[in-house]
């Protein structure tokens, strides 16, 4: 493996300005490293090769004529495969969309390559973002660098794993109850979700619309603080995106936090929570007791309620925006149908795949008359308290901690005969989609079996700077950043 691709993006981009090395020729070694290490990990969906070599071209063009070049420009990034990227196939990892090419670009798209950011492929997720491991992937698993035999989390399982193979520095996921942070916990790599809005969803193929969120992956907290530097800010398009400035995220990484209040979520501290999992999470408590942080146990105490509550929400959302993929507007169309209800039925029949059913199903029954005052509008009551437990909380404390997830990877193959177990996995994710603020996972560690374990901070809406501050923290007191474990 090169050794450029072993470097955080931010050294990656100064090895450019340095010109040590060119965008172009970092852009073929991350190209060149997915093409000989794919076929094991399946991270990507396909390759943007061309688009990426232009973009690399032009950043290596603009340094060349003495310009400056903007934010990471030139270093290499996978984009999960439910964001558009004009011309290349936008698939969700679906086969109701497997030849579906993105008549435009999504928003964030738009910002990377003003950038001169590189996108050098899709990358895998679970179909249409639902699930916990990358196994409801239509085409094929994603394996976990660390250990190929171990599911990478999900649904953004082929970003995380991408970024945790040294494939690339960089890339983007979509997190709607966990889909970031769990992966980026089991692949000892930063993942975040910012507050509901900080980006636009413009261009991201909707499946929660109230909970979903974009947000960046990298090996280091200071990569994925500029990441969500160049992908955050308002957007026309999208009328859920904040109007508010967008702060200089790589500029208060170094705040000292002496003082700082961190609150221990109860809730995700004592019960059904690994040992080796606590063990990390005590050892980030003593961590951050050591920078002169005050620590005090928190309790969310409708935060128990929380899985019941997304996965009435989740699906009654994803059955009214999958309602588009029908065969006639989007996607792919059963052939010789005898009438329009069989063209409409056989088409999603064929080409939606069980769990994405299974959900479409839950929410059009959740939402269906009769039963919408005893599951939907319970469900948005208890979101609310949800949210009001962290207005509390955070009148205490300035941020809060958790395992991201009560275990590490699991086997692939171990949950799929049991959808209920597998939702379980997002019980320390879900109330920040919830609530909309932002949280992260940072590499905390291993288990005994050396499978990384994920710290998670969350902080009030808005507060991304503290939130990216507290992390960065962290990870300089200890050696779990920017480990590939596969070179
Ligand atoms: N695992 C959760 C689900 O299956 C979250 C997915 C996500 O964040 N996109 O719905």
């Amino acid at each position: 493996m090169e050794s450029i691709l072993t470097k955080s993006a931010v050294e990656q981009s100064k090895a450019i300005l340095n010109k040590e090395i060119t965008a172009e020729e970092l852009t073929a070694a991350s190209i060149k490293r997915i093409k000989e290490t794919d076929e094991k990990i399946g991270a990507f969906n396909s390759l943007t090769e061309e688009t990426a070599m232009e973009t690399a071209k032009k950043a290596d063009e603009k340094l060349a004529k003495g310009e400056t070049l903007p934010l990471l420009a030139g270093v290499p990034l996978a984009l999960k495969d439910n964001m558009n990227l004009t011309g290349s196939k936008t698939t969700a990892s679906s086969k109701i969309l497997e030849n579906f090419v993105s008549p435009y670009n999504a928003t964030v798209t738009e910002k990377l390559l003003n950038n001169l950011i590189p996108i050098v492929g899709k990358a895998n997720l679970d179909e249409f973002a639902m699930g916990s491991s990358n196994e409801n992937s239509a085409f094929k698993k994603v394996h976990n660098p660390w250990n190929l035999n171990k599911v990478p989390g999900g649904s953004s399982g082929g970003s995380a794993a991408a970024v945790a193979s040294g494939q690339t520095a960089l890339s983007l996921g979509s997190d709607t109850g966990g889909s970031i942070r769990l992966p980026a916990s089991f692949c000892g790599i930063v993942g975040m979700k910012p507050t509901y809005g900080r980006v636009s969803r413009y261009g991201l193929i909707a499946f929660a619309s109230s909970l979903d969120q974009i947000g960046p992956f990298a090996r280091t907290v200071e990569d994925a603080a500029a990441l969500l530097e160049v992908i955050s800010g308002y957007d026309y398009h999208d009328s859920t995106s904040l109007n508010l400035p967008v702060e200089k995220y790589t500029e208060s990484l170094n705040n000292d936090i002496k003082g700082l209040k961190i609150g221990v979520i109860k809730e995700l501290y004592d019960e059904g929570i690994s040992p080796d999992v606590l063990k990390a999470v005590n050892n980030a408590i003593e961590t951050y007791k050591s920078l002169g942080a005050e620590i005090k146990m928190i309790s969310l105490k409708n935060l128990k309620y929380s899985i019941g509550v997304y996965y009435i929400l989740a699906t009654a959302e994803c059955s009214s925006n999958l309602a588009r993929f029908d065969g006639v507007r989007y996607g792919h169309r059963s052939q010789n149908p005898k009438n329009l209800m069989e063209l409409y039925c056989k088409s999603r029949a064929e080409g939606f795949g069980p769990e994405v059913k299974r959900r479409i199903m839950l929410g059009t029954y959740a939402l269906s008359s009769g039963y919408y005052d005893a599951y939907y509008k319970k469900a948005q009551q208890m979101r609310k308290l949800v949210y009001n437990d962290f207005l509390e909380a955070f009148k205490e404390v300035d941020v809060l901690i958790s395992p991201t997830c009560p275990n590490t990877a699991f086997d692939i193959g171990s949950k799929t005969e049991d959808p209920l177990e597998m939702y379980l996995t997002d019980i320390g994710t879900i109330t920040a989609n919830l609530a909309g603020i932002p949280g992260i996972s940072i590499p905390a560690g291993y288990d005994s079996d050396n499978m990384p374990v994920g710290l998670q901070i969350l902080a009030p809406q808005l507060q991304e700077a503290r939130l990216l501050n507290v992390a960065h923290q962290f990870e300089k007191q200890h050696d779990y950043a920017n480990k590939i474990p596969m070179i």
